[in-house]
């Protein structure tokens, strides 16, 4: 298996972006802020971790991009570069250790005047105070340093860093592009369309493929899927007995909801007549066609609508068990209905 490069990646997913910046660049023409606004999945780490590394790469290619493989390039990419500057958030807060470390290097990139990047994450998630902060940096820059701010719902982000920055949407990639890259990087066919679904990277991907795990898990959920959709009480044993030794963390917790969305997300791929690869789930195919024309739209569209909840029912910490267990009960309502 081959690893897909940062650079790559970021092409993948934001082909234009990365163009258009790429020539920002060239012409010397950056801002000194940029707000990314994009969902996981979108690409806006890897697009600002090339961008750093365009800014100081000491080998640019003929196609304007940085070479990957240059010791600037490699230390970017090692997060051991001490002009690009990277903050992303401990937990559920960015701390205040890592506000000072922030104001510090504002501080130093002031004296010295050099390049320099800053590269903050999950910014909705600051203090007010280091938002604050980070304010006064934006209205009065210094030096030749560039601000990447970057959040998941530009929604949460205050006001005045909004009004003070240039945001720039990233919109999520079709999983198709991803699953070719999957395919190319040898991933198993029954897998590609669930992992394009599930990841951002074929890196990503092969991550959650070094074991059996998701394999397992795949087989599990459409299991539970199958008798779901035949109105089968059993399903609901099925999430103490098979779902739920499969969330080994929260992570883990969090990609089988993700599927639960996918495996139903199928029903209604079939109603558009989609197949064969475009199914996150292949191995249960039958049961989704059969279940895609077993209930009407409305219906497939309220389960959907209520896996997709579950998300945030894990993130307000609600206990996993009880979130599988209540979908269940209304998926199954909804099928014997
Ligand atoms: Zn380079």
């Amino acid at each position: 298996m081959t690893e897909e490069s940062v650079v790559a990646t970021a092409q993948r997913l934001q082909p234009q972006l990365v163009s258009h910046f790429m020539h920002l660049i060239q012409q010397q023409h950056l801002s000194h802020a940029y707000l990314f606004n994009g969902a996981d999945g979108t690409g806006r780490q890897v697009v600002a971790r090339t961008i750093a590394m365009r800014l100081f790469c000491q080998n640019i290619t003929a196609e304007g991009l940085p070479c990957g493989q240059c010791s600037e390039c490699r230390r970017i990419l090692a997060g051991d570069h001490p002009d690009v500057v990277t903050v992303i958030p401990d937990g559920q807060r960015i701390k205040v250790d890592q506000v000072r470390y922030l104001k510090a290097e504002f501080t130093k990139s002031a004296v010295e005047g050099n390049q320099k990047i800053f590269i903050v994450d999950q910014v909705d998630r600051m203090t007010t105070s280091a938002a604050n902060s980070l304010l006064k940096f934006i209205e009065e820059p210094v030096g030749k340093t560039v601000a990447l701010l970057l959040t998941a719902n530009k929604n949460l982000i205050l006001p005045t860093i909004l009004s003070r920055t240039q945001v720039v949407d990233f919109l999520r990639v079709a999983p198709q592009a991803l699953a070719s890259a999957l395919a190319d990087a040898g991933i198993a066919p029954s897998q590609r369309y669930l992992l394009a679904t599930l990841t951002e990277s074929v890196q990503a991907a092969q991550e959650l493929t070094t074991d059996d795990w998701l394999k397992d898990a795949q087989a599990k959920v459409g299991q539970w899927f199958t008798a779901c959709c035949q109105g089968d009480e059993r399903a609901f044993v099925r999430v103490q007995s098979e779902l739920l030794p499969l969330a080994l963390n929260r992570d883990r917790q969090g990609v089988i909801l993700d599927m639960l969305v996918q495996v139903w997300h199928d029903a209604l791929r079939q109603q558009a007549g989609e197949v064969g690869d475009q199914l996150a789930f292949p191995q249960v195919a039958q049961a989704s066609q059969q279940v895609a024309r077993q209930l009407t739209i409305d219906q497939l569209v309220t389960i959907m609508t209520l896996t997709l909840a579950t998300r945030s029912q894990l993130a307000g910490n609600m206990n996993f068990q009880t979130i599988l267990e209540a979908l269940t009960l209304q998926i199954l309502a909804q099928v014997t209905r």
